[in-house]
């Protein structure tokens, strides 16, 4: 791959807007089948090698990354920095999202029919994603500690929703490896060394079919979301999403990491372009971990055993677009049915969006179904859910690719604050 001219997000960038191009000229010609059964598959098929990829790399990459570490105190200050910056962030994106939400108040803009229409077109597709929250719903207030522990690690290795007892897992075997006499942990170190070097190279290999993978996923997005008119009611609240994960995006997290980690913005930028076109066009963090591992190593220069630890913690709970949108979503759709949230009801919001993002699965429409746990606390109707649902899958592309821009800056402040940030090694996928 390297030696091509061309540098990949260039590459990834040209797919998307050919794709967005192509989707746009079948729907005029109204061959939206064409897309869907010829098209819309390849961006499937590229989604899955990604995923496929996801729980070996977290499993093989954190065993190495701790077995490394060689001490078990390091893991210790590695975890608290992490989960203090990884919350940190989630509370300063929901209190952005709730400000602009009250100033911007983007609920007046939608009339009495545009909201009627809304609530009865997408009532059974809101419908849908409230009976799977309820599942969740229902559950005691540990029942996400007892989540995180699996009965069968097997079990847990075949269903990607189950990241977090993965990583748990792979903890434990790191801890034993530094436990033990080195002349024994040293085969098995190695054995997991030249596997993960084995899945580094996949990953380069599934990223040469990244282009067209992104290609078909914006030529089936184009034709399948709805038609512009009836976008046009949802515009000042998805610009108010977008104007809030913008501010994360390109003002917070650049200005934490050239103050903790003198990192400046254009080199972080150009570090993890590829992750974030990948993170819009899949709309899941957890299919992005791979590209955002080798990213944040191979181009920003944050060690992997820090970034095999940082990283798939945060693809699972560190969701900081998420937890913007949730906030807005519920003022919105509050404002928008005539209901007054008070301060009190305004801070629950900041407690249940950060719970409810850290909650959420990092895979396509997961912060949706979290967020009816939100609107439930803060006495919004559920139902109000379908007011935002035609808008939902751009917005889940945008806070997506945010959600990833903030593990990898954190990652970064963390590296550097152990002496871990190297200058960069070289440009991965160039
Ligand atoms: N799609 C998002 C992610 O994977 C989660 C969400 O729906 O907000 O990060």
């Amino acid at each position: 791959m390297r030696g091509f001219k061309l540098k990949m997000h260039w590459k990834i960038l040209i797919g998307m807007i050919l794709g967005l191009l192509f989707g746009l000229l079948m729907k005029s010609i109204e061959q939206k089948g064409l897309i869907i059964d010829w098209i819309k598959p390849f961006g499937i098929i590229f989604i899955n090698l990604l995923k496929m990829i996801a729980v070996p790399l977290i499993l093989v990459s954190l065993i190495n990354g701790l077995a490394d570490l060689k001490d078990i105190s390091k893991l210790s200050k590695l975890g608290g920095r992490t989960i203090s910056l990884y919350l940190s962030t989630t509370v300063i994106a929901v209190t952005i999202g709730l400000i602009l939400a009250n100033v911007i108040n983007p609920g007046s803009f939608i009339n009495e029919a545009s909201r009627e229409s809304l609530l009865q077109n997408f009532a059974s597709d809101a419908a849908q994603k409230i009976e799977i929250a309820s599942q969740t719903k229902n559950n005691g207030p540990l029942q996400p500690l007892i989540d995180i522990v699996p009965s069968n690690v097997f079990h847990a290795m075949t269903d990607n929703a189950s990241m977090l007892q993965v990583i748990l897992f792979a903890i434990l075997i790191g801890i034993g490896l530094i436990s033990i006499k080195r002349k024994q942990a040293k085969p098995v170190v190695k054995f997991f060394k030249g596997l993960n070097e084995v899945i580094l190279k996949m990953i380069d290999f599934i990223m040469l079919a990244a282009p067209i993978g992104v290609f078909a996923l914006m030529a089936a997005l184009i034709v399948e979301i709805p038609d512009f008119t009836t976008l046009q009611a949802l515009l000042v609240y998805a610009l108010t999403v977008v104007l809030g994960l913008g501010l994360m995006m390109f003002i917070v997290y650049p200005t934490l990491l050239y103050s903790f980690a003198k990192v400046k913005p254009k080199r972080f930028f150009n570090a993890i372009a590829p992750a974030q076109l990948l993170a819009f066009s899949t709309s899941s963090s957890a299919a992005t971990l791979p590209v955002t591992m080798e990213c944040v190593t191979e181009n920003l220069g944050v060690d992997d055993e820090v970034a095999s630890f940082v990283l798939p913690l945060g693809a699972t709970v560190n969701m900081d677009g998420t937890s913007l949108y949730q906030a807005v979503a519920a003022v919105f759709i509050a404002q928008a049915m005539g209901i007054h949230l008070d301060l009190s009801a305004q801070l629950m919001i900041v407690l249940t969006a950060s719970l409810a993002s850290i909650g959420s699965a990092a895979v396509p429409s997961a912060g949706m179904v979290m967020l009816v746990i939100v609107l439930g606390q803060a006495g919004i109707p559920e139902a109000g859910l379908a007011l935002i649902f035609a808008i939902d899958r751009p917005l889940d592309m945008c806070r997506t690719a945010v959600n990833v821009t903030g593990d990898s800056a954190v990652s970064g402040i963390v590296a550097s604050s152990i002496g871990k940030l190297h200058t960069k090694k070289s440009n991965l996928f160039d």
